[in-house]
């Protein structure tokens, strides 16, 4: 099929949900996608910071061979040797203790919102106006954001939104039954936003006085993409519970939360659960994912290549350019207008670039992106918008 009829019958047979790219992806190899027309493009966005290893990285290509000829998915009702393993390597790269598999961060979101109120018995969730946490009824109603919460009023109760990195806003909205506050480490779909050095601690020590969970969300920061295993390192902060998703399976879908041992342990049998989630062969391949970005230094490649490229850009001297900021492989450039249109000419050069929070240029390549192809980015970009 060529593009053409593909949208058609996208158009006809799925929900008009998205705002797509007018292109059909149909191959990829490490950091280049192309489309059916056998176009070619540098992806420097990595499916929202998903392909962690960029795509069909050999490994992970022979990890989902082996083990869908091996098991791919049995109830959990049983025990695998590959969920164990997986839980073992992500536990000891993080200050956690116990895990719970998902499929996607929203529903990490929806089991660490349940976990925090079992343990704490109270109901009250405090997080931040631009934030984002999914799609569900509950994680919507975590999402500060009105344009995607009001058509779908009335949402979880118990949720207040207020200001990012601002002590006071969390303090003045703290009661008697505030069970969690629940953060990203940076705001992702927010537009970048990196909080002040001694925010997150700050919401620690308010949480810690007030026997209130610290949940971060790091299903955009995790496994590497801040140059950090965990955005909560970049901070040293240390929540009680962690969730995760995009990244930690490098496309796989697969997602978890982790928490301390005291909250972990206030889930009882048949408090949760989930059909798919730890299956088998996602367990297997977010192993491998994990292993592999530990094992060739990806972290570090994040913080480098991610610092050549901020450093570089920041140097675009443009009216326009209102600010470059982020960590490692997750960069924001702020415009003083809408970036949307900028996305599509960068795709007719063959770069896939995203645009976020309206003004914002968001950057997420894959965590392979090295110095040649931050000059070919670095380049386009101040080729589009010195002429934007
Ligand atoms: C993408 C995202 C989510 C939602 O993840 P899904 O897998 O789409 O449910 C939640 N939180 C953050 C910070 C995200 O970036």
């Amino acid at each position: 099929m060529n593009t053409e009829e593909i949208t058609k019958l996208d158009d006809k047979y799925i929900m008009h949900t998205y705002g797509r790219q007018p292109i059909a992806l149909s191959q990829g190899e490490g950091c280049f996608v192309s489309d059916v027309e056998g176009n070619k493009y540098l992806d420097c966005f990595a499916g929202i910071a998903v392909n962690a290893l960029g795509h069909c990285h050999p490994n992970i290509v022979e990890t989902i061979s082996k083990q869908a000829g091996k098991l791919m998915h049995c109830s959990n009702i049983y025990y695998t040797q590959e969920q164990v393993e997986l839980a073992e390597l992500i536990i000891k790269n993080s200050s956690h203790d116990k895990l719970f598999y998902s499929n996607s961060g929203a529903e990490a979101n929806e089991g660490a919102i349940k976990l925090a109120r079992k343990f704490t018995g109270k109901t009250g969730i405090i997080s931040a106006i631009n934030s984002f946490h999914g799609r569900t009824i509950t994680t919507l109603a975590a999402t500060g954001q009105a344009q995607y919460q009001k058509p779908f009023e009335p949402l979880t109760p118990g949720f207040v939104n207020v200001e990012y990195n601002s002590l006071e806003a969390i303090s003045e909205n703290i009661s008697d039954d505030t069970a969690a506050v629940l953060l990203e480490p940076i705001q992702g779909e927010g537009g970048v936003v990196v909080p002040d050095k001694n925010y997150l601690n700050g919401v620690k020590s308010l949480c810690y006085e007030n026997d209130i969970v610290l949940i971060l969300d790091e299903v955009q920061t995790g496994f590497g993409r801040t140059g950090e295993m965990f955005g909560s390192d970049l901070f040293d902060v240390k929540p009680d519970i962690t969730s995760t998703a995009k990244g930690i399976a490098s496309g796989f879908p697969f997602g978890a939360f982790l928490a301390n041992e005291e909250v972990a342990d206030a889930f009882k049998p048949g408090d949760h659960g989930s059909t798919f989630g730890g299956n088998p062969l996602g367990s297997a391949v977010a192993k491998t994912s994990i292993k592999t970005i530990i094992s060739e230094n990806l972290i570090e490649n994040a913080k480098l290549t991610g610092k050549y490229l901020k450093d570089n850009l920041s140097k675009l001297d443009y009216d326009s350019i209102v600010e470059v900021r982020g960590e490692g492989l997750l960069i924001g450039i702020e415009l003083n207008k809408d970036t949307s249109e900028l996305v599509n000419l960068a795709r007719e050069e063959g770069f896939l670039i995203n645009c976020t929070s309206g003004n914002v240029i968001r950057l997420a390549p894959p965590l392979i992106f090295d110095k040649d192809l931050s000059d070919k980015v670095i380049g386009i970009l101040d080729k589009l918008i010195k002429d934007f």
